[in-house]
């Protein structure tokens, strides 16, 4: 039972209860995803994680909102609590819309009265937040005499930038909406329409022309003119997107205000402020007709599918303005690939699958949903990545909470709609889309249909859809064949399979062959169909090997595997000596599946041969061992402590990194003056960069401090002779904090004493290279590495290594 909602904030007034209606569109999606409220998941895939998330994420991620200040930002805005103190972001208010917005979904599903009764005592006091003439935004309302330094004086004074007053807004009309389609109660919806009338008021050509810094109010405002019908809604959305890239105004590739959004092409900048945005360009396409805005998504979608998308379906590669890495550029190991990000690719390929009609957006969205949006959160609920890499050494784990939390909320509110993206419908063309144990009842204007699937997908390829209309009818049934089933894992040549299989997919009606004919990705089957019909399909749900599209170097001389819309990975555990990075395995392999009920909740394991590489003492050859190796589904790495992983698997030596000698460093304790203690080991882990950039390997920092001098100790297990030493330095410039050092030097331990070593030649400080001297020799048992940080940057290292 939820372990929080236990606390009563005040009595909640009287709410009007009104059956839940929609305003007649002149113009809208052609296609029209059958809404979460329809669907009820009972299999044994999503269910148990929508009931995780209602169990333990919602209520955690409440608890939470309260423990690190989010709601007492309320109290105080609404003047119950006294103490002038605020969270640390402008865009904290959203957390706890987000939260509210995932426990509507989950009221939904399932009646909880106590749940139901905070969110009313919540609703009220945001509503007590709430100024006069709609303004809803806490930070304005804390600290009046010191601003956070992201707000100007004035109201949205710096929207453009970061205030995020309009994001928080964007946030809560999703959430109004969510709760109003959920519960039918409209006392969210009061609130958002308040705000929302305000700012109609406000913002507008010749009146306050300013844009939101961080998109996400169009589609809010979308959905609140889907309920109300009030086309100023849709008018204010389509003014931010039109006022991005004017001259006169804030323009940054950053904020997608470089230039015009109708003249964009590519992917740039902030991924979720894109994807969100691309989404909200979807919905002013879709309810105005407007060709220009598809054509630019379009274009856009093409660039993402083609050259900046993970086999994960992440995206947003570089940790640099959290933002789309050039064409191609998709490192692994410094992945950023945001679960932001992932779950707004849902949002934005749902939404072109609506105006387009064809399968391969839901390939993405499939993609997407079983791989990098759910790696996300722990299988317990309560722990979350921000990024989602696709190798590690380690260095990655899920944190219980980030000071940012945009990832951790947002998870809680995508996973209980997922039922909503199951089935769409067009008249009487009803669309299967996704695969999942489900019971619905849809409308089609020729009757209603009960939809039963009956499956153990993505486990299983065997899939039962009893299709039973009220009344016998004629309809078309849209079944979305997937790429990945028809040797395409994504629409582009990014990825390719080595093994082309074309096995024609046989579709069963009452248990014999029928005809279908295959249009855009789904096999339709257009009949009279009545009471007790039944589908079944067959996918062939062998084991695939992916290859990337040459031009991604990070992948070069790889292979992934997957099985199904599964993209699978090796982890240390399952592997011998708990390592992968040491691992090559033939690209023709023959892999086994085996499902494992008791391993990470159920799931299926792939083995195969392979070989593992490690370094010999005083022999510059490998020594090379044959061994088992085991993939597991990439969603489920990071359940079991911090180890190596990767999804691109060598099958050339040259690949691999074989498991390194130790040395006198990695077998040395580690100290610092750093803060991050957990930084340490980097800088003996004998994981070297390839240049400065490269984020990928691990390393230690002393940012903030600026022109201060710090210091690195090691404690030799032994006493060595030592006259060599080496140091890879850390600089992110010019986006980051952290430059090479104005100078180093290395002291041993003599004694009690730390004394300088005699160097033989002066210490160099260069960047993209192991910076070594030569000293005369020592006999000690600790070595200190003092540096001196720049004027106005700080410093770090990769790797310090000795002799
Ligand atoms: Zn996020």
């Amino acid at each position: 039972m939820n372990r929080f909602y236990g606390i009563v904030i005040f009595l909640s007034c009287f709410y009007i209860f009104e059956p839940t209606v929609f305003a007649q569109l002149a113009y809208d999606y052609p296609i029209q995803p059958v809404d979460f409220t329809k669907v009820k998941v009972e299999d044994k895939f999503w269910a148990p994680k929508i009931k995780v998330n209602e169990e333990v994420t919602i209520p955690y991620t409440f608890q939470k909102c309260e423990a690190e200040g989010r709601m007492d930002n309320f109290y105080r805005a609404a003047g119950i609590l006294k103490i002038d103190k605020r969270t640390t972001f402008t865009f904290d208010d959203s957390d706890l819309y987000k939260v509210i917005e995932g426990a509507s979904y989950s009221l939904q599903s399932k009646n909880n009265k106590t749940l139901s009764i905070y969110l009313d005592t919540l609703i009220d006091l945001i509503a007590s937040a709430q100024e006069d003439d709609g303004y809803l935004f806490t930070f304005s309302r804390i600290h009046k005499t010191l601003p956070h330094e992201w707000l100007g004086t004035k109201r949205w004074e710096k929207e453009e930038d970061l205030s995020h007053e309009l994001y928080n807004a964007g946030h809560l009309f999703e959430a109004a909406a969510a709760h109003y389609r959920a519960t039918g109660k409209n006392n969210l919806l009061n609130i958002a329409i308040k705000n929302a009338d305000l700012l109609v008021k406000t913002f507008g050509w010749g009146k306050e022309e300013r844009f939101p810094g961080h998109q996400i109010i169009e589609t809010g405002l979308v959905k609140l003119y889907r309920i109300t019908g009030k086309k100023d809604y849709l008018d204010l959305a389509k003014f931010f997107l039109d006022l991005r890239g004017k001259e006169g105004h804030f323009n940054q590739e950053y904020s997608q205000s470089h230039i015009q959004v109708v003249d964009q092409k590519t992917a740039v900048g902030h991924s979720v402020r894109a994807t969100y945005m691309y989404s909200g360009m979807a919905d002013i396409a879709a309810l105005t007709g407007n060709i220009p805005y598809q054509s630019a998504i379009d274009n856009i979608w093409q660039n993402v599918v083609n050259k900046k998308m993970y086999i994960t379906g992440g995206i947003g590669s570089t940790r640099n303005g959290e933002a789309f890495g050039d064409e191609y550029e998709l490192p692994n190991m410094s992945a950023y690939a945001e679960t932001c990000a992932a779950i707004a690719n849902v949002y934005w390929n749902m939404r072109m699958f609506a105006l387009h009609g064809e399968a391969k957006y839901i390939d993405v969205l499939e993609r997407t949903l079983y791989n990098g949006l759910i790696s996300g959160v722990s299988l317990s609920g309560d722990h979350f990545f921000y990024p989602n890499p696709l190798a590690s050494i380690g260095q990655h784990q899920r944190s219980s909470w980030h000071n940012c939390a945009c990832c951790i909320t947002n998870m809680t509110r995508f996973l209980p709609s997922m039922p909503g993206y199951i089935y769409a419908q067009n008249g009487n063309n009803l669309y299967l889309n996704l695969f999942v144990g489900s019971t619905s009842t849809i409308d089609l204007p020729a009757t209603k249909v009960e939809l039963i699937q009956k499956t153990d997908y993505p486990w299983s390829g065997v899939v039962d859809v009893a299709v039973n209309p009220h009344k016998s009818t004629n309809f078309a049934l849209h079944i979305r064949i997937p790429g990945w089933a028809v040797n395409q894992p994504v629409p582009s040549d990014l990825y390719t399979y080595s093994d082309q299989t074309s096995k024609k997919m046989v579709i069963l009606l009452n248990g014999k062959p029928t005809k279908y004919r295959m249009e855009r990705g789904f096999a339709i089957i257009q009949r009279g169909w009545k009471k007790g019909d039944h589908i079944s399909l067959n996918f062939d749900m062998a084991v695939k090997k992916v290859i990337s599209n040459e031009k991604v170097k990070a992948n070069k001389n790889r292979f992934a595997m997957e099985m199904g819309p599964m993209v699978y990975c090796l982890e240390g555990p399952d592997n011998v000596e708990n390592m992968v990075m040491n691992i090559l395995v033939d690209k023709n392999v023959t892999v086994s599946q085996e499902f494992k009920p008791e391993l990470l909740n159920g799931i299926m394991v792939l083995k195969m041969q392979g070989k593992s590489y490690k370094e010999l003492e005083n022999n510059t050859e490998l020594a090379e061992t044959i061994q088992e190796v085991t993939a597991i589904p990439y969603f489920a790495w990071a359940n079991r402590g911090p180890s190596e992983m990767q999804v691109w698997v060598p099958y050339e030596p040259s690949a691999v990194r074989a498991k390194v000698l130790p040395s006198i460093a990695s077998k040395s304790g580690v100290s610092s003056s750093a803060v991050n203690k957990k930084m340490e080991r980097s800088v003996n882990d004998q994981y070297y960069p390839t240049d400065e950039g490269d984020d990928g390997a691990t390393y230690l920092h002393w940012w903030p401090n600026k022109n201060t001098t710090e210091w690195i100790q090691y404690d030799f297990d032994d006493m060595y002779t030592v006259s060599e030493s080496s140091v890879f330095w850390f600089d992110d410039g010019p986006w980051g904090g952290c430059r090479i050092p104005l100078s180093w030097q290395i002291y041993y331990k003599k004694d009690d004493e730390w004394v300088p070593v005699k160097n033989s030649n002066p210490y160099p400080i260069q960047k993209s290279s192991f910076n070594s001297i030569s000293f005369l020799p020592v006999t000690t048992s600790a070595l200190k590495l003092v540096v001196q940080l720049p004027d106005d940057n700080s410093a770090g290292l990769y790797e310090w290594t000795v002799k």
